[in-house]
Order: structure tokens, then C-alpha cells, then sequence
């Protein structure tokens, strides 16, 4: 053999570290993009371009759907590309009822992408379940939710907007991000769809970018997302399946912790004389917190609150902080704390004095004594 053919060929033996053999305990990273057929023209394992699929996926896909005890995990590239496919899977002409308060980013492309498209979107408050059942059209497919919501930690009852939305032909979807199914099984309350942005708290450590759907069993939309995800390809890397999966198995140490550190930041903040207000399920001030209760394990790590004064007084407590990193996102194992209005476009309608904050796994007292000193440095 020529160099060059020894050079692509040489320690190259398609399926020679198949685990079979091996048995490694750490499921091996199947970086290959493409993989040999029989003889016969069949593909042994069942994979033949991990555009299509790939082992590192299909593993991620079955343990997300297995947590929220769905039938169907279809993961994607971000949270945003797994929102995409589901609005994708809808027709131009079709109506779609949205949370007012939501992820600004799927709120824009729900207002442009979309709307160019010609989905028909309208914006009711999901707790006020007369205004709901008022929104719904003969042409809605699809209710949207996010509870606990980005950033106010607004609640919605999930088994009430099942049952109007179910009532009326209508299938729905929650954004479980927030709670992760550790804290709460839409699908057991009825939901037809889950969405994750698998960038937070699965992957739970800041270095993924990734999301997933997952879907009850006979879900009519199924087909067509999953179709969105083959076609269109817009898929999460083997390496990034493979570190979300590894990081599933603490998910429910860490959100237990980031809960009960939440509880603890929320109920120091609240009885602090320079903060406005908290937002937080956990407290029994909180207008959603029965129900809440009624669907959540626990509260969650994500919490917001408005300092007492205006923006300039925000950005002052977030600069102070030394321990909280100043920083979008959320679920990671660092606390973070950042100014929302000004990532979010003109008129998102959240206070220009609102902080929101990931409660990460540092012990609450040291992330309490940190707001603590910057609370204290307001004028
Ligand atoms: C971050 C986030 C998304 C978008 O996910 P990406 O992975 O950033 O694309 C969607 N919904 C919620 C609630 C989020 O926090």
C-alpha cells in the first residue's frame, strides 16, 4: 500500500471499538458521521448518517423522554432550534396562543420569523384562564406555556389549560426548562409536548449548547417535528449529546440544591429594606405559589427580585457582587446574576430594576452574604 492509502486506513477498522467488545462503563463518544453497510446493502446497528442519527443522540433522546415520561425525545442543536421544529410542524394559516410572559427569544420568533410565515400568534396572560378559553380560535393548534417564566416567575395551572385547550381540539405545549422534570412532569398533567433548552439545567455545567422535544405517545405533531430535525438538521453534536447525558445523572442532586438555596436567597431578600419585591413560586406572598405547589416537587433554582430604585441602581447591585458572576443563562453549577432588561429588546415589559438570578451549588449563606455587601453598597 501507497503512504497515503496507510495514512486514512492504518488502526482505522470500522466497528473495531464497538463496545461490545470492549464494554467500556462510560458510553464511548461516536464521533463518526457516517457508518458501513452490510454486504447486503443494511445497515448493522441501525445508523447510517449521524445527521440522521447517532448513538450519542439516540441515547440522549431516550433518557430525556424517559424523565418526563414521554414516548418520543427528539433533541436539536439549541432550545431555540427544538422550538423552530415545532412551529415548523404547524401550518401558515394556523393560530397558536402564547404565554404573555415567555422567553423573549421565542417570543421574537413567534413576532417575525413566524409571522412572515404565517402563523397567527396571540398573547394571553395564562393565568387568567377566562382570557385563555376568550383566545382560542377555531384555528388554534397549539397552546404554548412556560412556568415557572422567564424572567417574572409567572405560574400557569397546567391541568386547567389542558383541560380548556384539550376541550377545544387543541394540543399543548410546556417549556419545562425552568423546572426540568425533576421538579415537574408536564406530561402527567396532560401536556402533549415538552421543550428544553438542554443549554441550563440538564447539561447543567455552562459548556452545551443543546434542546429537545419530547412527546406524548400517539402525539399528532410527532411525525413532523421529528421530520424538522432529519430534514432540517439542525442537531446537537455526539460529544454534546454525550456531556448532557453524563450530566442527567447528578440533575436531580444539583436542582434539589439550587432549590433549597433559592428558598434561602428569596427569603433573605424579601425582608432586605432595598429590595422592591421578589419573585419567587417558593414564597407564600407569590401570587402563583398554590398552584405551584399543587404541580411543582420544589420551587426551583431560578429566582428574580427589583431593587428599590431604578436601573442605575440594578446594574450598581449586579457590579458589587463578587461571588454571583455577571452573566445570561441559568442552571449551572455557578450562580449567576444578570440585568434582564437590557439583553431583552425595547419593550419586553420587565423592570429596569429587575435582577434575575441562577442560585447555583455554592452554600446559600455565602451567596446571601454576598448580596448582602452588595445590597449595602446602594447610595
Ligand atoms: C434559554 C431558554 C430557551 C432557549 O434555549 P437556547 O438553548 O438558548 O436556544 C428557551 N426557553 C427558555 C425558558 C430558556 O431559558
Amino acid at each position: 500500500m501507497n503512504i497515503q492509502t496507510i495514512a486514512v486506513h492504518a488502526g482505522h477498522v470500522p466497528g473495531a471499538a464497538a463496545e461490545e467488545i470492549i464494554q467500556p462503563v462510560a458510553p464511548a463518544i461516536i464521533l463518526s458521521s457516517t457508518f458501513q453497510r452490510n454486504p447486503d446493502g443494511s445497515y448493522p446497528g441501525g445508523y447510517l448518517y449521524s445527521q440522521i442519527n447517532n448513538p450519542n443522540r439516540a441515547a440522549l433522546e431516550s433518557a430525556i423522554a424517559n424523565l418526563e415520561g414521554g414516548n418520543d425525545g427528539i433533541a436539536f442543536a439549541s432550545g431555540s432550534a427544538a422550538m423552530m421544529a415545532v412551529l415548523q410542524s404547524l401550518q401558515p394559516g394556523d393560530h397558536v396562543l402564547a404565554p404573555l410572559a415567555m422567553y423573549y427569544g421565542n417570543r421574537t420568533m413567534l413576532t417575525s420569523i413566524f409571522q412572515q410565515w404565517g402563523l397567527q400568534t396571540t398573547f394571553a396572560p395564562m393565568d387568567d384562564l377566562y382570557r385563555v378559553k376568550a383566545a382560542l380560535t377555531p384555528a388554534t393548534r397549539l397552546v404554548i406555556t412556560e412556568t415557572p417564566s422567564n424572567p417574572t416567575l409567572r405560574i400557569t395551572d397546567l391541568r386547567e389549560i389542558v383541560r380548556i385547550a384539550h376541550a377545544a381540539g387543541t394540543l399543548v405545549m410546556c417549556d419545562n426548562t425552568w423546572a426540568t422534570p425533576i421538579l415537574q412532569r408536564p406530561i402527567e398533567l396532560g401536556v402533549d409536548l415538552v421543550l428544553h433548552s438542554t443549554t441550563k439545567y440538564l447539561s447543567g455545567h455552562s459548556d452545551v449548547t443543546g434542546g429537545c422535544i419530547v412527546a406524548r405517545e400517539g402525539c399528532r405533531l410527532t411525525e413532523a417535528i421529528r421530520q424538522c430535525q432529519v430534514v432540517g438538521g439542525a442537531v446537537p453534536s455526539p460529544f454534546d449529546c454525550w456531556l448532557t447525558l453524563r450530566s442527567i445523572a447528578t440533575l436531580p442532586l444539583r436542582v434539589r440544591a439550587q432549590s433549597a438555596g433559592a428558598v434561602a436567597v428569596a427569603d433573605f431578600l424579601q425582608s432586605h429594606p432595598r429590595v422592591a419585591a421578589v419573585h419567587y413560586p417558593g414564597l407564600l406572598s407569590h401570587t402563583g405559589h398554590h398552584v405551584a405547589a399543587s404541580q411543582m416537587e420544589l420551587f426551583g433554582g431560578m429566582l428574580s427580585f427589583e431593587v428599590d430604585g431604578h436601573r442605575a441602581e440594578a446594574m450598581e447591585v449586579a457590579a458589587r457582587t463578587q461571588l454571583f458572576t455577571r452573566a445570561t443563562s441559568l442552571g449551572g453549577v455557578e450562580s449567576l446574576i444578570e440585568h434582564r432588561a437590557s439583553v431583552e429588546p425595547p419593550g419586553s415589559g420587565t423592570p429596569e430594576s429587575l435582577l434575575r438570578l441562577s442560585i447555583g451549588l455554592e452554600h446559600p449563606d455565602d451567596l446571601i452574604a454576598d448580596l448582602e455587601q452588595a445590597l449595602a453598597g446602594l447610595p
